[in-house]
């Protein structure tokens, strides 16, 4: 087949992600696609996967998406006459310790309040399930009915045939070499063959995909690794409808293959492959047997299914995969070059999640937003750390290495560390701070007392960090904290357009007289929420905008890609250009006066959601009087070198009135108590201001144009059908994550978006949407008598509308 000389989008790839987003685009779209593959169909990674599918994930909406995976495989085959080899066989998890029984029965309330079925099984029941394991080491074991099994060469084949018939243009054996480039865009596809013109390309090229960005200066952070699994002779009592096995305790997988089993697993020592380029003709290729690292799976497998001590192994296959730093796949508009999308880096779950991530994909290329809120695999969680390819690898290996262990809450990655640390690292760390990390930045979680082990010791209930930061809490709530947030995004944008530029794309009103700030939201064209944050005016032409560590590059792009065209606004990231004091607590006015004596900071001249340049140990610092802790409270943005003065100047004026310094899990228990609401969490691109609550915060009443708000209209017009409220548990010792199921009347009302503990109310408090098809009004939110459902056990809760802890009078309200 000759190469047109123009298509609408080129995608690059031809193995399972590139099929299914080419097919939905033509299917879904109409769009005019042409797929190109430099060797044949599935020839990278898809051809020699095992082919699980699982579905459960922690996240909603990437559940939502391979939920569809499922339901595309059972019936494609109706459309295009080329068979998918989908079998629902069920999926078995075993758990060999108490640790792994408490997550599945966290899994399984998590896969009712996806509205997933999942039951827990004795070792008796496993047993009948599947004959030939061994259980007398089991726990109990989680089975997912839906879940099963395909043959990832013949969906892809299927999805092609699919692309084609509904017009795509497929062609094999051909290179994608370069992009020709203008004004940030691609305008051509270079390729072995010739160029082309387009509008859109879609980089779904696999371990290659790293590479294929770079050549438009688009960073795929992913490293391919070695993955191995082994198919056996036939065993008698395995048959077509024997469960996929997950045997995490054992880092193994099995699942039925021609009458054998397929069995492989996720060693603690990954092998990586090259972190330069892989080679272009790596194709239908394997690596030799690796028989000695395999050995460990070897002999768990023997001890959980003895039948195997005397079978042959048929063959071994021993593939690259591309795996990513944080186990999640990379999907979505590259932050670097506005015509590039990629979907890529799928973690050994690329057959599980090819149809959803292809519909998916499909959507954002062609309206330009995520169809669902699909942060967790955002291509914009990453930053400039993710191009270095040495900490990728390192990051990568360790997120690999983890992929059976027990997911214990709050748990931090180890490699890689510490890699930005703020001007106070050394400072806090000699007051005991024991740090995680946020995009590479080194963040105090919380602060070891003299009899804490300053490290943090994981467990499924409540942890050793419990009571120091309980005490952190209570220094912000009684008397003043100080919190290293450094590493918070900062950006400035500068220009004569800048005012109308915010005000455009902010849902809250921004055109205030200079010295004011703003909290607000930025919403997409659903109404849904893709940004939460403040906005200070710091002059006529000059805004300053502070984000969350992790929205870096997501807010920053969102806030770029909506500057109108030819409009004078510039934005700048400045994020290391400030360090960050939070200063917080009813003393913090004592402590700031004593520190900036020329400056007038009582609440006639400096009120709240103001600006102002304040002097301290001879610094301009900008300070913001803003809180989300719900005390009084400044936060100060200091030039950065200036950091470690400003602090010990405020440690020093602080100490008569009990300063402390705090850290991140204190800045997670502080705002449930508030009923501030988390991004990512509480309010997504998938809910609305109004449905979070947030409703105050939308301009509508100004009659100002601003994005989102045809949607936000509707919204605000028409009855809600969730609502975000909070529930308070009387029994201290429940420990809330999120996901908890919520059961209104005994009747499922929706899920926990995220759970802690209120020091000062001293409950566990969670935060969710209750809904109903029929509206959620306030009376109906009374109405109810509510129950969590944590880890499978029914709680009783109480349901509050508003904060649980008004510091303004310093009463508790319960
Ligand atoms: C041993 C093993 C077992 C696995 N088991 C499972 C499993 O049980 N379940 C599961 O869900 N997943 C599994 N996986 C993962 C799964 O195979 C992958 O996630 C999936 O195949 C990725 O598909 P892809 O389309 O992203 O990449 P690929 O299949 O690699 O496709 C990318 C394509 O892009 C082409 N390409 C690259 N560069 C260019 C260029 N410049 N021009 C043109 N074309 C280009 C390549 O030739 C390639 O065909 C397994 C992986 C391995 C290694």
């Amino acid at each position: 087949m000759t190469l047109p000389q123009h298509a609408q989008i080129v995608v690059i790839g031809g193995g399972i992600i590139g099929c299914s987003t080419a097919y939905h685009l033509a299917r879904d779209h109409k769009a005019d696609v042409l797929l190109l593959e430099q060797g044949k169909l599935t020839s990278g990674s898809t051809w020699h996967a095992a082919g699980l599918v699982g579905q459960l994930r922690s996240s909603a909406s990437i559940t939502q998406v391979l939920k569809y995976s499922v339901d595309l495989y059972k019936r494609l085959d109706a459309e295009t006459g080329l068979e998918t080899g989908w079998r629902m066989t069920g999926c078995l998890r075993l758990a060999c310790n108490e640790d792994r029984w408490t997550e599945y029965r966290r899994l399984a309330t998590t896969a009712q309040s996806f509205g997933m079925e999942m039951h827990l099984l004795s070792p008796a029941e496993v047993k009948e399930m599947w004959p030939l394991m061994r259980v007398d080491d089991l726990v109990g074991a989680s089975f997912l009915p839906t879940d099963g099994q395909a043959s990832p060469s013949d969906i892809t084949q299927s999805l092609a045939k699919g692309a084609r018939m509904h017009g795509t243009r497929i062609v094999e054996g051909v290179r994608v070499t370069g992009f020709a480039m203008a004004g940030g865009r691609i305008t051509h596809v270079e390729t072995d063959a010739g160029r082309i013109a387009c509008d859109m390309v879609v980089n779904c090229a696999g371990q290659w995909a790293r590479q294929v960005g770079a050549m438009a200066g688009v960073n795929v952070p992913l490293q391919p690794v070695k993955h191995q699994y082994v198919i056996t002779e036939p065993i008698e009592g395995i048959v077509s409808s024997t469960p996929t096995v997950r045997d995490p305790d054992s880092r193994t997988y099995f699942k039925e293959e021609v009458g054998g089993l397929a069995m492989g697993g996720y060693e603690p020592d990954p092998i990586a492959w090259t972190t330069g380029d892989v080679p272009d003709d790596f194709q239908f290729q394997l690596f030799d047997d690796d028989w000695d690292h395999f050995e460990q799976h070897l002999v768990s497998a023997v001890h959980r299914v003895p039948a195997l001590e005397t079978t042959g192994v048929k063959q071994m296959i021993n593939g690259p995969e591309s795996f990513t730093p944080d186990g999640n796949f990379i999907l979505g508009a590259a932050p670097e070059c506005a015509n590039m999308y990629v979907g890529a880096g799928f973690n050994a779950f690329g057959i599980a999640s090819g149809g959803g991530a292809g519909w998916v994909l499909a959507e954002w290329v062609m309206k330009g937003e995520a169809p669902l809120d699909l942060w967790s695999v955002d291509i914009r969680r990453f930053s400039g750390l993710h191009r270095d390819r040495d900490w990728v690898c390192e990051r990568t290996l360790e997120a690999y290495g983890k992929h059976y262990t027990i997911g214990f809450p709050h748990e931090e990655y180890e490699s890689g560390r510490p890699r930005i640390v703020s001007p106070l690292y050394e400072r806090l760390k000699a007051r005991g701070a024991v740090f995680g990390s946020k995009l590479g930045w080194e963040r105090p979680n919380w602060f070891a007392r003299d009899k804490d082990e300053p490290r943090d010791i994981y467990s499924m209930g409540r942890q050793n960090w419990f009571d120091a930061v309980g005490e952190e809490h209570r220094a912000v709530r009684e008397a003043v904290g100080l919190f290293d947030q450094s590493s918070f995004a900062k950006f400035e944008l500068r220009g004569k357009d800048a005012a109308a530029a915010l005000e455009h794309i902010c849902a809250n009103r921004i055109g205030k007289a200079p010295g004011r700030l703003t909290y607000t939201q930025m919403l997409n064209s659903r109404g849904g929420i893709e940004c939460d944050l403040t906005v200070a005016r710091l002059a006529e032409d000059l805004f300053y905008i502070v984000t969350g560590t992790g929205f870096r590059t997501h807010d920053g792009q969102w806030i770029r890609e909506h500057i109108g065209d030819g409009m004078a606004a510039e934005l700048t990231d400045v994020t290391e250009a400030f360090g960050t004091l939070s200063l917080m607590g009813p003393k913090a006015r004592d402590v700031l006066a004593a520190v900036a004596p020329a400056d007038d900071v009582s609440n006639e001249a400096f009120p709240f959601g103001h600006v102002r340049i304040v002097t301290i140990a001879g610094h301009p610092v900008r300070a913001l009087r803003v809180t989300y802790v719900g005390e009084l409270g400044w936060e100060l943005h200091v030039p950065i070198s200036a950091t470690g003065e400003v602090f010990d100047a405020l440690m020093a004026a602080g100490a008569p009135h009990g300063i402390r310094p705090a850290g991140y899990r204190a800045i997670e228990s502080l705002p449930l108590e508030k009923g501030y609401r988390a991004w990512g969490a509480d309010i997504t691109p998938n809910d609305s201001p109004f449905e979070a609550g947030l409703g105050w915060a939308v301009k509508l009443k100004s009659g100002l144009p601003f994005i989102g708000r045809d949607a936000a209209e509707r919204t605000a017009n028409t009855p809600l059908r969730k609502t975000l409220a909070a529930f308070v548990v009387e029994d201290r010792d429940i420990v809330l994550l999120g996901r908890e199921t919520i059961l209104r009347d005994g009747k499922f009302a929706g899920y926990l978006s995220s759970g802690g503990y209120g020091y000062t109310v001293d409950r566990p408090i969670g935060y969710g949407y209750v809904r109903n098809p029929e509206g959620v009004t306030g009376d109906y939110l009374k109405a109810g008598s509510y129950e969590l459902v944590v880890a499978n056990v029914k709680v009783p809760a109480t349901l509050h509308t508003g904060p649980l802890h008004d510091p303004e009078n310093a009463r508790v309200k319960m």
